[in-house]
């Protein structure tokens, strides 16, 4: 997980380009008449973002006279649709991950925009910017309909909780198998509200990051092995220690990724360190 910036397009002139696309006459009548409902969705949505609070926000059906369908669609059509009016919107959202990295995960390719707050749930926010959110496929495929119902069930927004990424909430073990591998678990700080320490274990879930985190870390022990054998043989345990609290170090600003974690884990296990290595399965395919 990282933090984006928020996206620097408002909500009125996304709702503005769409309404300008939009040959219907008659919903483009319907749509004028709500266009100061919508928009009061971007301050309300921004202070409760802000707050922690997105479960607060109201599920709506519909938005005056324009049905969930119809708002829905000034999505698909309008932004998502590679002619669409907003397209501009769409690609600045998704090109804004560095590397095209998820900013969910930190593992995954960014593939798609994902809506914090689902648009099946939350129609009238479905163009809403600061909803919109890169994701990979893995990500938005786990996310699909789900919504907080409570402030302990919101999964981390990369635009407002930086606060949840100060500290490690990552945790892994080593389960010795065979084939021995990395088990990675939720263990927030005990000093942390207890709503974030939902928070976050929600957010593991619901990304699947157990499994994420376990392919690349898994699949990064046979590399590793020949390195930590040829430690060994020179400087024994204590080499090999070095070099894992080396390695763990270089993610020291990230200590909740799967680099930090496997490395934090594999560091500070004697059993490890004082050849356990040797345990790792020469290949894992
Ligand atoms: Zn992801």
């Amino acid at each position: 997980m990282y933090t984006l910036n928020k996206p620097e397009f408002t909500l009125k002139a996304v709702l503005t380009s769409c309404i300008d696309a939009i040959e219907d006459a008659d919903l483009v009548a319907r749509l004028n008449a709500v266009k100061s409902k919508i928009e009061a969705n971007e301050p309300l949505y921004d202070r409760e973002a802000t707050n922690g609070r997105l479960d607060l926000v109201p599920r709506n059906t519909s938005v005056g006279s324009v049905t969930k369908e119809e708002m829905v669609a000034l999505y698909s059509d309008y932004l998502s649709a590679t002619r669409g009016a907003a397209r501009a919107v769409y690609d600045a959202i998704r090109n804004s991950a560095p590397n095209k990295l998820c900013p969910l995960c930190s593992i995954g390719s960014v593939a798609h925009i994902d809506h914090h707050l689902p648009k099946t749930k939350y129609p009238d926010l479905s163009i809403l910017p600061l909803n919109l959110v890169p994701a990979c496929n893995f990500c938005n495929d786990k996310k699909k309909a789900r919504y907080p119902k409570t402030a302990g069930e919101q999964t981390f927004h990369p635009y407002y909780d930086a606060h949840l990424l100060t500290q490690r909430w990552i945790s892994a073990k080593i389960d010795r198998g065979p084939p021995l591998v990395l088990i990675f678990s939720v263990t927030p700080p005990h000093f942390w509200p207890t709503t974030d320490q939902q928070r976050v274990a929600r957010h593991f879930t619901v990304c699947g990051l157990g499994t994420s985190y376990g392919t690349n870390a898994n699949a990064n022990l046979v590399p590793l092995k020949r390195r930590l054998k040829k430690l060994y043989e020179v400087g024994g345990a204590s080499a090999v220690q070095a070099h894992l609290e080396e390695e763990r170090d270089c993610h020291y600003d990230k200590p909740n990724s799967w680099q930090y974690v496997s490395f934090q884990a594999l560091a500070t296990d004697s059993w490890f360190v004082n050849g356990g290595f040797n345990e790792i399965a020469d290949s894992h395919i």
